[in-house]
């Protein structure tokens, strides 16, 4: 990300040293240190992480923890104000899915409705280890709030569709310019807020549109996240006229900036290798895909060409789960079933995807690891749990796998956004989980109302 137009509010914070048994770095090599403590300065960001033998002097606080210390997640894609329409049309197809069940509720879905639902996926999110979600949705502003108020950090790209019900795509993309031009590109404490641009796919939006977001984004240096070859009918006409997706959103400059391609099912080896060469990251959704049968995405292949590859819940009624954890034992599983090879992606792979490789997709190298530099985003998980009955003391490999695959989000208790703890012993710091799961609920309930006819 180009280092200009930030607008990031300072935290002076009091510096905190955490000391635990493990510390998952998530570093380039998937370091495993023991008996580390990872220091978090005033700024909110990583002084030390590593070894406490090898550590500087330290006058600050110090909390002692007895699990393992990971980086917090990045969610590549999501659609979480969806959290409102959970459990709806949960059997259609995509298509008929988007126009029939889910346009027509988000039609009547007022402002302070996404704010709410935005607040409940956002604790979830945070309570599961999810610290990054990457958001294609509208009200931008109140989804700023949601996030200030939880804790949270995330990349906002405001919903971009050419639909009869919806604002004009130039409306859309002068607001979303605007709003990046007057708040920065990223805002907020602790950077916590980026903001960008989300077509809603090459099939629902004219050429001219996505050449004019490519442009605009590029010109801020933001970042265009686009549904991409989810489904195999969806793009026909698109595939007919390009061959693909990949290579229209490369004919209309879009891969000549910063890309993020949600999904990338259906895609063939020159679409892959234009991924790679052009630095697009891919957002891979497993569970979603599956609950779709919309296929495996060829995870195994993107990542051997060397295309930055993170995992994406999708939205809650998508999935429904908001558990990225989730979604790396289930892209470690789909993987080796559509591979018939138990190789095909290890645990390792499978947390590095949720982690580092998040980051790289959206094009961050300041979230997604614990390494010093970069934002305190980080995760305790607790050791008291069946899945880690056999003690820390055993190889790294086997460490990870009891966290992927036995463990899972479950054990998640404590966790810290740019230093500020945002979840303590599995519960919401700085919000009431119960207050916003009533604004939900009686949100959802007015969402069930046919709209009034047009006066
Ligand atoms: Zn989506």
């Amino acid at each position: 990300m180009k280092k200009g137009n930030r607008k990031v509010i300072a935290l002076t914070q009091i510096p905190l040293r955490l000391r635990a048994p493990v510390l998952l770095t998530c570093d380039v090599v998937c370091s495993v240190v023991r008996d580390a403590v990872v220091d978090i300065a005033a700024d909110g960001r990583i002084a030390y992480a590593g070894a406490e033998r090898d550590a500087p002097g330290w006058n600050g606080a110090v909390r002692g923890l007895t699990g393992i210390l990971m980086p917090g997640l990045v969610n590549t894609h999501a659609h979480t104000p969806m959290s409102l329409l959970r459990g709806r049309g949960g059997d259609l197809p995509l298509t008929d899915w988007l126009r029939n069940a889910m346009w027509p509720a988000e039609g009547m879905m007022a402002a302070g409705d996404t704010r709410a639902g935005m607040m409940l996926g956002s604790i979830e999110m945070l309570r599961r280890g999810v610290t990054t979600s990457t958001e294609m949705y509208v009200h931008t502003d109140e989804m700023i709030e949601a996030v200030a108020a939880t804790g949270a950090r995330a990349v906002l790209t405001e919903a971009i569709l050419a639909g009869p019900a919806g604002a004009s795509w130039e409306a859309s993309v002068a607001d979303i310019g605007n709003r990046i031009d007057k708040l920065g590109l990223v805002t907020g404490p602790g950077g916590r807020i980026e903001l960008g641009y989300g077509p809603h796919s090459a099939y629902e939006l004219p050429l001219q549109a996505l050449r004019a977001i490519g442009e605009e984004a590029h010109r801020r240096g933001a970042l265009v996240h686009i549904h991409v070859a989810e489904t195999v009918g969806e793009d026909r006409p698109q595939r007919a006229a390009f061959g693909s997706v990949p290579q229209l959103l490369d004919h209309v400059g879009l891969t000549q900036g910063r890309l993020l391609a949600a999904h990338g099912v259906h895609l063939d080896p020159r679409d892959i290798a234009l991924f790679a060469e052009a630095g697009t990251g891919v957002a891979h959704c497993p569970s979603s895909n599956a609950k779709l049968a919309a296929g495996v995405a060829p995870v195994v292949e993107l990542r051997e060409a060397g295309v930055r590859v993170g995992l994406g819940t999708d939205g809650p009624a998508s999935n429904d789960r908001l558990d990225l954890l989730e979604e790396a034992r289930s892209a470690a599983l789909l993987a080796r079933m559509h591979g018939g090879d138990p190789a095909a992606m290890s645990a390792v792979d499978a947390l590095m995807l949720a982690t580092r490789g998040g980051a790289e997709a959206l094009g961050r190298d300041d979230i997604g690891t614990v390494e010093r530099g970069r934002f305190a985003d980080v995760v305790h998980v607790s050791v008291d749990d069946p899945a880690f009955a056999t003690g820390l003391d055993v190889p790294d490999d086997e460490l990870i796998a009891n966290l992927v695959w036995a463990a899972g989000s479950r054990t998640v208790t404590d966790v810290w956004v740019a230093g500020e703890r945002v979840v303590e012993a599995g519960e919401p710091a700085r919000v009431d989980r119960e207050a916003v799961g009533s604004q939900v609920a009686a949100a959802a309930a007015r969402l069930r109302v046919p709209a009034v006819a047009a006066r």
